[in-house]
């Protein structure tokens, strides 16, 4: 059974909140301007319309 999380990241621009759902627990989930280089990401648009990248980042490396 996959488990999924739901986090609330906050938009870099308007700090408006969303709530984007991860595939797992133990992940954080960093709000990011733009897209990073490496890594698991997922895009967001928040409630006023802006784009950005939500980093998905394993604490325990
Ligand atoms: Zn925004």
């Amino acid at each position: 059974m996959q488990i999924t999380a739901i986090r609330q990241v906050e938009c870099p621009v308007c700090t408006s909140r969303t709530t984007v759902s991860i595939r797992r627990d133990d992940v954080e989930a960093i709000s990011n301007p733009s897209v990073a280089a490496f890594g698991e990401q997922t895009k967001v648009t928040c409630s006023n319309g802006h784009i950005y990248w939500v980093q998905l980042s394993n604490g325990s490396h």
